[in-house]
């Protein structure tokens, strides 16, 4: 593989027939046109038929509720939540829940359709999905969070099912919130059956969750970036690093980074940013996150951990547009959707950009990122370590078996690797860069699954 990005054949947004057939509106800056957008042109390189394109390129069912919650107060309050169920030609339905205030109809379809690629990228037996409740859980006590997440679990009780549709965790829900809705699942359904405990991923051990899956997405990013980084002439041991969103999927994918040699030096999330030559201490980072909610304040930490590790020393704050240009090999969006448009790809000083987020780079900055020769390893690929480890919960679930945590990362990395060397014999095969290169190996296999199960009737 060269060292440098192969040039786009398609430049920015293109704008197919098949969104007038299908009539979407035409609005080139929505986000599930653009992830539409992509799909069908990876879909054109692989020459799927059309009658494949025009079902991927809607979901097959769109659910809206409204639920009323009790809040501390009193009073009550309407919530808007979401469950979108893109595709399942290839198993259950599967995605997360996200709990923000951004959440809409047009951005969970986004999300769910990513869903559909990337279980068909890294060849699981699982459609797509992706749901969501309109609502700050920063702003919501634990017990209204409870209230919401089963309530909301009420709401869509009879459109999920552990065969049918497993949501998971996402932005804004946790390990806990699964544990109330398998619990709210189980509590409404037929008690004689386990199914409760099936009914979601990501649950806490104690209830079915598998080792390994709180840090499986930031796993999968270290997984990919050690199959991927030396065919770009880039050593892992004391490479430069940038992460934006220090939650869940940035702060594990730090931390196992650094333990392989890498060196963090610049961190952005909703409370600031901060930079450190010398390399931050993720451990103690995602520490101080836990208990101050943010990064802002870690550079004010001087002292030492009880392990022993620096704790802020060396760290200071930057600017938005400082931590862009913050020379580094890899940057890693780790954070929300839309955060790399055309400004912010100008200023990046990178190599290789791995997304952790979903969607976090436009089709504006992906031309820019072409143009500048910067490797975008894409979401479906990259962060794909999250519904891998999904999977497994499931499978260790339906067969009352644990497996370890070292048997967990094993086969974690086993499908990773496996990804993306398909990415790159894609990337060869086709001369594309490497997100239409994962777009076209996943739309290959749904291509064939489709061809051998036919269309109904
Ligand atoms: P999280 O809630 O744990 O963390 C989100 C991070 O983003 C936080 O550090 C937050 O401060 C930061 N952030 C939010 N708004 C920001 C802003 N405006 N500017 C800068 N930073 C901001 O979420 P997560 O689970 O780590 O998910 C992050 C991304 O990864 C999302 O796109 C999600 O869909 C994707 N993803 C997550 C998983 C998973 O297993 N958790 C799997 C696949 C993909």
């Amino acid at each position: 593989m060269s060292t440098t990005a192969a040039p786009s054949k398609v430049s920015g947004f293109r704008w197919d027939p098949v969104f007038d057939e299908l009539g979407f509106p035409k609005d080139p800056d929505n986000m599930y046109t653009q992830t539409v957008a992509t799909m069908l042109e990876a879909a054109e390189v692989v020459g799927l038929p059309h009658r494949v394109k025009i079902i991927l390129a809607q979901p097959k069912n769109e659910l809206m509720v409204h639920f009323p919650v009790r809040m501390d107060d009193g009073h009550h309050k309407l919530f808007k939540g979401y469950r979108v169920q893109h595709n399942n030609a290839l198993g259950p339905y599967k995605g997360g829940l996200r709990f923000h205030p951004d959440v809409h109809l047009d951005d969970v379809k986004s999300l769910a359709l990513l869903m559909t690629i990337k279980c068909s990228a890294v060849r699981l037996p699982l459609g797509g999905g992706k749901g969501g409740v309109k609502c700050d859980p920063r702003k919501l006590s634990a017990g209204e969070l409870q209230r919401v997440a089963r309530r909301f679990t009420a709401a869509i009780i009879n459109d999920i099912g552990p065969d049918y549709d497993i949501p998971a965790p996402d932005v804004g829900t946790n390990a806990q919130v699964m544990a109330w809705i398998a619990d709210t699942y189980q509590m409404s359904n037929n008690t004689r059956s386990n199914d409760g405990m099936r009914i979601v991923t990501g649950k806490p051990v104690e209830i079915g969750g598998s080792l390994g899956r709180e840090k499986a997405t930031g796993q999968g990013v270290a997984d990919v970036l050690e199959e991927m980084l030396p065919q770009m002439g880039i050593p892992i041991q004391g490479m430069k690093v940038s992460v934006q969103g220090f939650g869940n999927v940035g702060s594990w994918a730090g931390r196992i980074l650094q333990k392989m040699g890498a060196r963090v030096v610049a961190v952005m999330d909703h409370t600031g940013c901060l930079r450190n030559d010398e390399g931050f201490d993720c451990e103690a980072l995602a520490g101080h996150c836990r208990e101050a909610g943010g990064i802002a304040g870690f550079e004010k930490h001087g002292g030492t951990t009880s392990s022993g590790n620096a704790h802020g020393k060396g760290a200071t704050e930057i600017t938005v547009d400082e931590f862009y240009q913050t020379p580094v090999d890899v940057f890693i969006p780790a954070a929300l959707e839309q955060m790399v448009q055309s400004r912010e790809a100008e200023m990046l000083q990178c190599r290789v950009i791995i997304e952790g987020a979903n969607g976090p780079v436009t089709p504006e900055g992906d031309e820019v990122l072409n143009r500048r020769g910067i490797h975008v390893i894409p979401d479906i690929l990259a962060n794909a370590g999250g519904v891998t480890v999904s999977h497994f919960e499931w499978v260790q679930n339906k067969t009352a078996h644990m497996w370890d945590e070292e048997t967990v990362d094993r086969e974690l990395k086993r499908y990773m690797v496996m990804a993306a060397r398909r990415t790159l014999l894609a990337a060869n095969k086709y001369d594309v860069p490497l997100r239409q290169a994962a777009y076209c190996s996943s739309l290959e296999h749904l291509g064939a699954v489709y061809k051998v199960r036919g269309i109904f009737p």
